[in-house]
């Protein structure tokens, strides 16, 4: 392990760093990174940033997006600078399993490896962490770790602020989640002050729709939601024809779920999605139901409380069948 004084103390001298984070990023993986990235690049660092996949369009507009390098693209390169790297930064995953074949590189390098993440139950892959569930993204987690940890607020630019704040926003739910605290906006407000420009930010994540995604939505809404009332639940069920039909790109159906659990008196939502190589599930649930057991217990996966993800090779009906069969068990909850 690394204490703060040893980290701060390599760091003081340019180095080969990798920052990684989780396959299919989100505006929180992706934000946290770049935000990293400018900052360490500022300080005369080699620094890459190398996602396991692609991401959606949406969040390619972000500065720095031009030379993150995506691992399915270039394997023999990350693995190369994998390998060579002095410091991996892992953020916003806790476990290996969520860098996909990056994983057993990462694992394989002789950096010194360090998390900066906000889930659950981490691994002990890394020699340095700042890790707090608490937390409501990685994002907050970097800039407390260049503002706090390396007491460095004055080298937080216009870049690295645009990106974290893309971060904290999209993790956040547009800050209206329960872990949105006081904190969180003082936090927020110094990165508009550092030169976060709010309103283009939102813009740029919010109304980027493709017309395929928004009819697909639309689709979603009015063909393939099912209320459970009995049990609060409500859920979305979509197979590879029909994301097929819609022209469904990464990053489509991310946030549909949410539309599930947007229904009056609604405590369980779930968009399950047949993959071309299994089928994912995405729940959200709403105060103290905990979404996220159930995607430990049944679905190989994990997450926050309200909002947890899964996976399954069995085939989509069949994985519908087990959540609805789930239900009973759960009833209590759901309904008191
Ligand atoms: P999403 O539904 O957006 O894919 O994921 C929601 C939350 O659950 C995210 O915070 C994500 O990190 C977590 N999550 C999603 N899929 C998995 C999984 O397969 N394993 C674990 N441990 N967490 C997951
Ligand atoms: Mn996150």
């Amino acid at each position: 392990m690394l204490n703060l004084a040893e980290l701060k103390e390599i760091l003081a001298q340019p180095k080969n760093i990798v920052i990684t984070t989780h396959h299919k990023p989100d505006g929180d993986a992706l934000g946290s990174s770049l935000g990293l990235w400018h900052y360490l690049r500022q300080k005369q660092h080699h620094v890459q940033v190398i996602t396991p996949t692609d991401y959606p369009d949406f969040l390619a507009w972000m500065p720095g997006n031009a030379d993150v390098i995506i691992y399915t693209d270039k394997k023999e390169l990350s693995a190369q600078l994998v390998a060579q790297a002095d410091l991996i930064f892992c953020l916003d995953f806790n476990s290996l399993s969520r860098i996909n074949g990056l994983g057993e590189l990462v694992q394989a390098s002789p950096a010194k490896k360090i998390m900066i993440d906000h889930h659950l139950d981490p691994e002990n892959f890394d020699d340095f962490r700042h890790w707090d569930t608490r937390a409501c993204s990685a994002a907050q987690l970097v800039y407390e770790f260049i503002a706090q940890l390396l007491g460095d607020k004055n080298s937080i630019d216009a870049d690295v602020s645009t990106c974290l704040y893309t971060g904290i926003m999209t993790d956040s739910g547009s800050f209206r989640f329960p872990n949105t605290t006081s904190n969180v906006h003082r936090i927020t407000a110094d990165l508009i002050d550092l030169g976060a420009d709010n309103a283009e930010i939102h813009q740029a994540v919010y109304n980027h729709s493709s017309e395929n995604r928004l009819r697909f939505l639309g689709y979603c809404l009015s063909n393939k939601l099912e209320v459970l009332h009995e049990y609060n639940t409500a859920l979305i069920t979509v197979n590879q024809k029909e994301l097929k039909q819609f022209d469904s790109n990464t990053g489509d159906t991310e946030g549909i779920v949410n539309y599930a659990l947007s229904i009056d008196g609604i405590r369980l939502a779930a968009f399950i999605v047949e993959r071309k190589d299994k089928i994912k599930l995405s729940l959200r649930s709403t105060g103290t139901f905990p979404a996220n057991e159930i995607c430990k217990n049944y679905f190989h996966g994990g997450g926050h409380r309200n909002a947890a993800g899964g996976q399954s090779e069995d085939t989509l009906e069949q994985v519908v069948h087990q959540f609805k069969t789930l239900l009973p068990e759960y009833k209590n909850l759901l309904t008191k």
